[in-house]
């Protein structure tokens, strides 16, 4: 690669930098995602025109269909099933960097090249992250899709399975580095990676995926790093460890924000057990040998229009029914009625790390007007009302006081803490981690059954007429 090309990467990686910067706040996050993605662009310019092409045929063939399929999935996939997309192109970004390093190894075997044992070591790494990340991801995709059951399966021996399956892997790619075995030993490093991606993510389930998804993105950019080291692609190297770093440090803060380790997440089956016992879907009243009270729509609608502090919990729901609009009206009604309105928005809320946010910056919502988990939890016991919208496991208080919930541990939305509460979902179904919640048995809470987007409708109507 000449110098200029060398430059050229340079400033595609500042601009990958200041993009990923700039996606930290709400507000710059547009502008860093164009900064991002004119880094990439300039990126590719710079391979196609200083790197040797083989085929331009096949470049724009590519370039054609895969733009294609892109801007078909972003104009068409819907908020709340971007988890599962962004597993797949994680999935299909591991599966990549396997296959380039798998080709640059069948190709040096074939001429019968004496491969270096950096650019081998780099081979093996790539071609086994990469693996496990394709295989795993595609797991992944299928429980978050519904495919297969999103719950952890687990069975006897399983930890020691995969520790030795990994050591099996290791050791193949160490023989074929040393130079001694080649393509059978490397067609079952490939097969052993995959069955290992595919065991590691079915014993994870419930409300540990957006920890593996964001671990399965870590893990396709250190593949990613891991093949430019193999085709000598500086570019490549720095997006890839950029990719790797910010995946391994999300995984962190969500780890965090459920109060699990790492190390808990990927060997502790959370959402193995069994859901909250016998429920009905729609209906209200008795549950088992517990009752619910319902509130009517007037009388909600009453109790917000006059209260003077509402926190509005968003959830998972709110994003289905796609009732951010509705909300946003109903939150200027309270204001103009004198009551101040905040969002408390816990960090795994919905179905992606930012969900919430980006939900509600739909409605043009002002961002300080969100308020993250540990800003608002010491506001809930002033809350005069908290209105928990298609939220269900992020205020779940088992998390708090149940050391036999599979949620025990993760910090929760203090909702309980408010003066009252208005719970607004269609049913007494669970949630995501399919667990029972004692929130809404509890003598401050009100349950008002029906679509988040048409009950919130009615609620601004009911406002307006008062
Ligand atoms: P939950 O999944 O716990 O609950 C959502 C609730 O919304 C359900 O109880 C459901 O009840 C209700 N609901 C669904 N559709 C509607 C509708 N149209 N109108 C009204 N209510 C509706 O959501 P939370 O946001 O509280 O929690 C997120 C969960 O997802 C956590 O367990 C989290 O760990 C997990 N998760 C989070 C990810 C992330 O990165 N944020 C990614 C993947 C999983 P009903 O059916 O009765 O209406």
């Amino acid at each position: 690669m000449p110098a200029v090309a060398m430059l050229f990467y340079l400033l595609s990686s500042v601009l990958f930098i200041l993009g990923l910067k700039r996606l930290g706040s709400p507000a710059t996050a547009p502008s860093g995602n164009r900064l991002a993605a004119l880094g990439m662009l300039l990126a590719i310019v710079t391979t196609l025109v200083y790197g040797e092409i083989l085929s331009w045929g096949f470049i724009i063939a590519g370039v054609v269909v895969g733009s294609g399929i892109g801007a078909v999935l972003a104009k068409t996939v819907q908020m709340t099933a971007m988890p599962q997309m962004v597993a797949l192109l994680n999935g299909f970004g591991g599966g990549a960097s396997a296959l380039v390093a798998a080709a640059e190894f069948l190709r040096g075997s074939a001429a019968g090249e004496n491969i270096l044992p950096n650019v081998s070591v780099s081979i093996q790494l790539s071609v086994i992250i990469g693996a496990v990340t394709f295989a795993g991801s595609i797991v992944a995709f299928g429980k978050l899709q519904g495919l297969v059951t999103s719950r952890a399966i687990t069975y006897p021996l399983q930890k020691i399975l995969n520790g030795a399956l990994l050591l099996a892997v290791l050791v193949l790619a160490g023989w074929i580095v040393t130079g001694e075995a080649r393509i059978d030993a490397f067609t079952a490093v490939v097969a052993l990676a995959l069955i290992l991606g595919v065991l590691s993510v079915i014993s994870i389930g419930g409300a540990d995926m957006p920890v593996v998804i964001s671990l399965l993105n870590s893990y396709s950019g250190l593949a990613a790093a891991m093949t430019g080291f193999v085709i000598g692609n500086h570019g490549l190297i720095i997006a890839g460890a950029l990719v790797g770093a910010s995946g391994i440090i999300l995984t962190t803060i969500m780890c965090r924000a459920m109060n699990r380790s790492l190390a808990n997440v990927l060997f502790g089956a959370f959402g193995a057990a069994a859901a909250g016992g016998g429920r009905i879907a729609g209906v209200a009243g008795a549950v088992g040998d517990r009752m619910v009270r319902q509130i009517s729509l007037d009388d909600a609608a009453v109790m917000l229009a006059y209260a003077k502090r509402v926190i509005i919990v968003p959830g998972y729901g709110l994003a289905v029914a796609q009732a951010q609009h509705d909300v946003r009206e109903m939150a200027d009604l309270i204001e103009r009625k004198g009551g101040v309105v905040k969002y408390a928005i816990h960090p795994v809320a919905g179905r992606m790390p930012g969900h919430m946010n980006v939900l509600l910056a739909e409605a043009n919502i002002p961002y300080p007007k969100l308020k993250d988990m540990d800003e608002i939890n010491p506001e809930f016991e002033r809350a005069d009302v908290s209105l928990v919208i298609g939220a269900n496991d992020v205020v779940n208080p088992a998390a708090r006081d149940q050391a036999d919930s599979p949620l025990y541990g993760m910090p929760i939305l203090d909702v309980d803490k408010s003066h009252h509460v208005i719970v607004l979902k269609r049913s007494m179904n669970p949630g995501f981690a399919g667990v029972d919640n004692d929130l809404f048995y509890n003598e401050n809470t009100s349950m008002l059954f029906g679509d988040a987007k048409d009950t919130v409708g009615n609620i601004v109507q009911a406002i307006k007429e008062l």
